[in-house]
């Protein structure tokens, strides 16, 4: 997760913020603020949405190449199935 350094307004500290959380909570003197729309605040929240999209996509491929190994373990189990029943006949 991208994180932004922000300054915050009460003590001037420098606080790591979540750009994906809207409050920004400073640890040095426990005051909450929102946190400011500025470029760089959007910007990281972009590159944090893309990053999710990412992983999303990323999970999708995987789910779909776990079942095609499925798919073709059964395709190979009717196969041998079937095989097994036509020299059983003959
Ligand atoms: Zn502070």
């Amino acid at each position: 997760m991208e994180r932004i350094s922000l300054k915050c307004k009460e003590c001037g500290g420098i606080v790591e913020a979540d750009p994906s959380k809207s409050v920004l909570y400073c640890p040095y003197c426990g005051s909450k603020e929102m946190i400011p729309e500025s470029d760089q605040v959007k910007i990281a929240r972009i590159k944090a949405q893309e990053q999710i999209e990412r992983e999303r996509e990323r999970q999708k491929s995987k789910r779909i190449r776990d079942n095609m190994i499925y798919i073709v373990i059964i395709a190979a189990f009717i196969i041998m199935l079937i095989a097994g029943l036509a020299s059983g006949v003959h």
